[in-house]
C-alpha cells in the first residue's frame, strides 16, 4: 500500500487544496493531510480549528485522514511509512521553491518521491493567503473556500 502525505498550513483550506487531495485520492491507496502545527504565517484559526475543517472538508473521501504535524516532514512521513509527498502547483512562481524543498526531502528520505499535482484550472490563482487578505476586508468568499470553511468564517 503506497501511503502519500499531503502537508500544508491549510489556513484554511481552499477548493484548491480540495481539488487537489480528491485527485489525488484516486492515485494512492492512502493518503495523510498533514497540517502545520506551527505556522510561521498569520493564523486565521488555530491547529485545532484547521484540522477539524479539513477533516470536515475531506469527510467524503474515505482514504483520507487528518493529522496535525510539527517538525521535519520527512521524519513525519518515515513515521508513518509514507513513500510519497503531494504538493500541488499552481504558477511557475511556485516551482523554485517547490523544487528546492523536493531536493531537500530528496536528500534527507531518499525513498520519498514528492509528486505534483498540477492546480486546476479554475484555482490557479487561489491560495490561502489571498483568502485570508479578503476576509480581513470582509471580502465575499463564498465561491472559494468549502462550505465547512465558509461556516467557519461566517461564525467568527
Ligand atoms: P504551505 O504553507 O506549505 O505552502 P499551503 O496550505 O499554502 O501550505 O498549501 C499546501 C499545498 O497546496 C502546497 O503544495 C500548495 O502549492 C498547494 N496549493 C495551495 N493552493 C492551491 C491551489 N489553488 N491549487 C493547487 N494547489 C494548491
Amino acid at each position: 500500500m503506497v501511503v502519500a502525505i499531503y502537508p500544508g498550513s491549510f489556513d484554511p483550506i481552499t477548493k484548491g487544496h480540495l481539488d487537489v487531495v480528491k485527485r489525488a485520492s484516486h492515485l494512492f491507496e492512502h493518503i495523510i493531510m498533514a497540517v502545520v502545527e506551527d505556522s510561521t504565517k498569520h493564523e486565521l484559526f488555530d491547529i485545532k480549528q484547521r484540522v477539524a475543517l479539513a477533516k470536515a472538508c475531506t469527510i467524503d473521501l474515505k482514504n483520507v485522514e487528518v493529522m496535525p504535524f510539527d517538525g521535519l516532514l520527512v521524519e513525519f512521513a518515515k513515521k508513518h511509512n509514507a513513500t510519497a509527498i503531494i504538493r500541488g502547483l499552481r504558477a511557475i512562481s511556485d516551482f523554485e521553491y517547490e523544487f528546492k524543498m523536493s531536493q531537500m526531502n530528496k536528500v534527507l528520505y531518499p525513498e520519498a518521491e514528492t509528486v505534483f499535482v498540477m492546480s486546476a484550472l479554475e484555482y490557479t490563482f487561489l491560495s490561502s493567503s489571498l483568502v485570508k487578505e479578503v476576509v480581513r476586508l470582509e471580502g465575499d468568499v463564498s465561491t472559494l473556500v468549502p462550505a465547512p470553511v465558509l461556516k467557519a468564517l461566517n461564525n467568527r
